[in-house]
């Protein structure tokens, strides 16, 4: 279907054409009818499908530019988001008089508040930042006719539930909540059941949550020669960007400066502690083609956009089925094709097994045999699931 299909004003779809949108993905053109009817809706949908513009068009065809406040909100688990989120609204209201704006921690509070002063109709938020603010009384709520909560699985993931359902428990007044998520785990639901009404639920995912464009790569390899074995690969396939995960920062710190020597200027590294700044400097160059290579903590892998990722290295073996997920949900975005390698160790071979059978993926064993998964055993006193980075 395509976007002039839909009753959309035409400033609206100006910005739209401006973007080189005409075809809607199937999240935009399911979602839509339901987004108009003005009912609640829970989408559970693979990543890179479109979500961010699924939404950012209701958003600003429901806000009018003669009521000074917040009409919609959209709350995200991070900065990155924030700022990808409001880039896309902001290029689709581009030819309209609806303002966005969008506030995240570690960026001077002073700055965003005057800023919220000034008639904004849409804002985006992470939960701590939007928070503070309201506790401050600098922001009201009152006005809000579309609540968006995107990657709820993940703001879960990250210890937010109780900071969202403060948030949600403000918006009093009759509203739309449209809540998206890439997996549908229990929290959410009781959340869904309290604070939704009725709501309609979707699910576009069918059976398996990563792209069928995405070749599944896996490596078995020993802890020391990891390092060898991925400046091979990097040498031999030549990314044309790539993203390379690690779990912890001193292990991305370590991989950067491994790589730094040979790469140079075409690497870089992300992770939770840099500052603003820096992130968002290196998610810029990133996503304009400036950076090939990147290595990256968990904190870059969730609904970050980069569509032109065409690798991504689990150096390190992720931390969980969703982390997997999430992280090789970079690559492979709209169609494209993308592959995804996976270092892995005997001690890996469990959990191995368990994103094999539940994403249900063909796996290719990338210099290696087969592992025989009959020696996989369950990894003693650890957790199944990691949480918060
Ligand atoms: P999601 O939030 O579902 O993971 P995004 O909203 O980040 O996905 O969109 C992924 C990519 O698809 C972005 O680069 C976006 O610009 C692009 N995109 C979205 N909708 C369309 C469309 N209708 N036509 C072409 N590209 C689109
Ligand atoms: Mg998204």
């Amino acid at each position: 279907m395509k976007f002039s299909e839909f009753d959309i004003p035409e400033n609206i779809m100006k910005g739209i054409d401006a973007l080189g949108y005409t075809e809607m993905t199937p999240v935009q053109s399911e979602t839509f009818p339901h987004i108009a009817k003005g009912t609640d809706l829970i989408v559970v949908a693979e990543t890179g499908s479109g979500k961010t513009a699924a939404c950012a068009v209701p958003l600003v065809k429901h806000a009018d530019n003669n009521i000074d406040a917040i009409q919609g909100l959209v709350i995200v688990p991070t900065r990155e988001l924030a700022v990808q989120y409001v880039d896309t609204i902001g290029d689709i209201a581009k030819y309209t008089d609806i303002k966005s704006f969008s506030v995240y921690g570690g960026f001077d509070i002073k700055i965003q508040k005057a800023k919220l002063t000034h008639g904004v109709h849409i804002l985006v938020a992470t939960p701590g930042r939007l928070i503070d603010l309201l506790y401050n009384s600098e922001l009201s709520l009152s006005k809000v006719n579309t609540l968006i909560l995107d990657e709820a699985d993940e703001m879960m993931n990250m210890g937010f539930i109780d900071d969202i359902e403060f948030i949600m428990s403000c918006l009093i007044h009759e509203h739309q909540t449209l809540l998206f998520s890439a997996t549908m785990p229990e929290d959410i639901r009781k959340l869904s059941k309290k604070y939704l009404n009725n709501p309609n639920e979707l699910h576009l995912n069918k059976d398996q949550v990563a792209p069928q464009s995405l070749a599944h790569c896996f490596t078995q390899c020993g802890f020391r020669n990891r390092l060898t074995k991925v400046k091979e690969y990097l040498a031999k396939q030549n990314p044309a960007q790539a993203i390379l995960f690690c779990n912890s920062r001193n292990g991305a710190n370590q991989l950067f400066k491994d790589l730094k020597s040979i790469h140079k200027e075409d690497i870089d590294i992300i992770h939770g502690g840099m500052e603003q700044q820096k992130r968002t400097s290196l998610f810029n160059r990133f996503r304009k083609g400036k950076l090939k290579l990147v290595v990256a903590t968990d904190v870059a892998s969730r609904g970050l956009d980069f569509s032109h990722v065409t690798h991504v290295i689990n150096f390190d073996f992720p931390s969980s089925l969703e982390a997997y997920t999430h992280r090789t949900g970079r690559t492979a975005r709209m169609g494209r094709k993308g592959t995804a390698l996976t270092y892995f160790s005997q001690g890996n071979l469990h959990e191995l097994q368990a994103i094999i059978k539940k994403i249900n993926i063909k796996p290719i064993w990338e210099g290696c045999h087969e592992p025989d998964f009959k020696n996989a055993k369950k990894p003693k006193g650890r957790r199944p699931y990691r949480k918060k980075k």
